[in-house]
């Protein structure tokens, strides 16, 4: 551990200790205060759109600013102001029925922020994966301290100032540094900790967080698989797959890791996606729109993925490319990979990456056994003309949430809960439930100084017999 990461981790624990005393003295931050908060963070957004843009992209090597712009700025805008329009409202404490033995009195649940919270970034969206988290947090009243990802030091860097312009210390601060410093971050007690990546680091997060007993959310990855249904029409699925696969060159958690097509239709298909990318992006290997692959080891990662595939008898198709440059930019063309061996990485690991394999199935059932058959991925996408065929591959299913003739778009939505499950992830976010992840439901059930309910305890009488027999039967 370097000499600046021990520093780090002495200054999140002093931090923690500042954050959960300022906490106590104001355990229920008023909603007025709450939406200046989030109405700083639209601010920050707003003002600093060219800087976070460009911090981006030097992290990344080339990242088109259009993406940022939709993907991460606007995103939070209007997550802020989302969330600021609606947290009177789920704020609100809740009245719930009293049974009639328990008559009268008055049961409530109060929805009061959890204390200081932990967020731990990923680097593929890392404005939008630290500030999503934080507007949720933020909106439920809580206190919270960052941990971005180290791949992406500058906008790590940007977030830190920003941040710490906009809020004091004691309500919301950032902590950079790399796996040291996030694996101590994670053995911090937080009174929830949210962790976005690998589900490899996940597994260590929760185990971490265990021992002091802290909540934790998992926003995981996974293999999210794109099913095209027989008949569905093969230009319109293309553009919608190879438009969400491509975006950010395929370093989205929920971008489709591989599609399904039946039996003979592989080639059709995968000619088809190259096409839209050679449209979309005419020149990948200098085209800015076109997003570089944020690290060497990443690139290696994914060229070696390729190569594989093509060892072991995969016909590979890429976009018109020109290699020294595309290679020199560290940018992998789009890639579509027909038919890879089932055992082969591309199939079997998560690709965060521009390639696509395309796979035949024989009928729709064993598309859906084979995704059944396998950790319930992040997202399931279904291209269908068919609701009841649809329904049906959903019914057969599990996964973190559905696409139904599109892909990406269901996080967009701010009223449904995003998240994963099993190994892609626990817990979701976004709109009342990302409100609800910072929030404790505090039952209270409140009587008058006399309750008949007294009459229970012993000496056991006649009341007891009545409620009992009533209870029992
Ligand atoms: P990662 O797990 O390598 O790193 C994520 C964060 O964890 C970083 O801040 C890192 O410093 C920190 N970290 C590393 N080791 C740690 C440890 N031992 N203890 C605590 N923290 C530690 O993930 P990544 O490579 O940055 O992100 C890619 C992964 O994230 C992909 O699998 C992708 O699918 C997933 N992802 C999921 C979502 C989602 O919303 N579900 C969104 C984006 C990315």
């Amino acid at each position: 551990m370097s000499e600046a990461e021990a520093k780090q981790i002495e200054r999140m624990k002093s931090l923690l200790a500042t954050q959960r005393d300022a906490f106590r003295h104001e355990r229920h931050r008023p909603i007025d205060l709450r939406k200046a908060d989030l109405a700083r963070i639209a601010d920050l957004c707003r003002k600093n759109s060219d800087a976070i843009c460009e911090a981006i992209s030097r992290d990344f090597g080339n990242r088109a600013r259009q993406e940022s712009v939709i993907a991460e700025i606007a995103f939070v805008i209007q997550d802020a102001d989302h969330t600021a329009k609606h947290i009177g409202k789920w704020a609100k404490t809740r009245s719930v029925g009293v049974p009639m033995t328990l008559m009268p009195g008055k049961a409530t649940i109060r929805r009061e922020p959890k204390g200081v919270v932990g967020i731990v970034s990923p680097w593929n969206y890392p404005f939008q994966l630290a500030m999503a988290p934080l507007v949720a947090a933020l909106g439920a009243g809580c206190r919270a301290m960052i941990k971005p990802s180290e791949l992406t030091p500058a906008t790590a860097e940007l977030m830190k100032r920003l941040i710490g312009e906009a809020f004091e210390e004691d309500h919301v601060c950032v902590i950079t540094g790399g796996p040291a410093v996030g694996e101590a971050f994670s053995r911090l007690k937080f009174d929830h900790l949210f962790y976005t990546g690998s589900t490899q680091v996940g597994r260590l997060v929760a185990m971490a967080a265990a021992e002091n007993l802290v909540p934790v959310t998992l926003e995981l990855g996974g293999k999210s698989p794109a099913i095209v249904t027989p008949g569905y029409p093969k230009l319109s699925a293309a553009k919608s797959i190879g438009w969400g696969k491509f975006l950010n060159a395929g370093q989205t958690c929920v971008a489709p890791d591989y599609v399904m097509v039946p039996n003979g239709e592989e080639r059709a298909m995968g000619e088809a996606i190259i096409k839209i990318a050679e449209h979309e992006f005419p020149e990948s290997s200098s085209d800015d729109a076109y997003t570089a692959i944020v690290s060497d080891r990443h690139y290696e990662r994914l060229t070696g993925m390729i190569e594989e595939a093509r060892a072991g008898g995969a016909e590979i198709l890429q976009a018109e490319h020109d290699a020294q440059a595309a290679q020199a930019a560290r940018k992998i063309p789009p890639t579509v990979i027909l038919n890879p061996p089932a055992d082969s990485k591309v199939m079997t690991e998560e690709i965060f990456g521009p390639l696509l394999p395309v796979v035949g199935y024989s009928e729709i059932d064993a598309a859906t056994n084979y995704v059944a058959d396998h950790d319930h991925p992040l997202a399931l996408y279904v291209y269908s003309t068919d609701k009841e065929m649809a329904t049906r591959i959903l019914d057969q299913s599990q996964s973190g949430g559905v696409g139904i003739n599109t892909n990406l778009l269901h996080l967009s939505v701010p009223d449904l809960p995003f998240g994963g499950i099993g190994a892609s992830g626990q817990g979701s976010y976004h709109g009342e439930a990302g409100f609800l992840t910072f929030t404790h439901e505090r039952s209270v059930f409140a009587t008058g100084k006399w309750h008949p309910s007294r009459l229970l305890a012993p000496p056991y009488g006649k009341f007891y017999e009545t409620v009992s027999k009533k209870q029992m039967s």
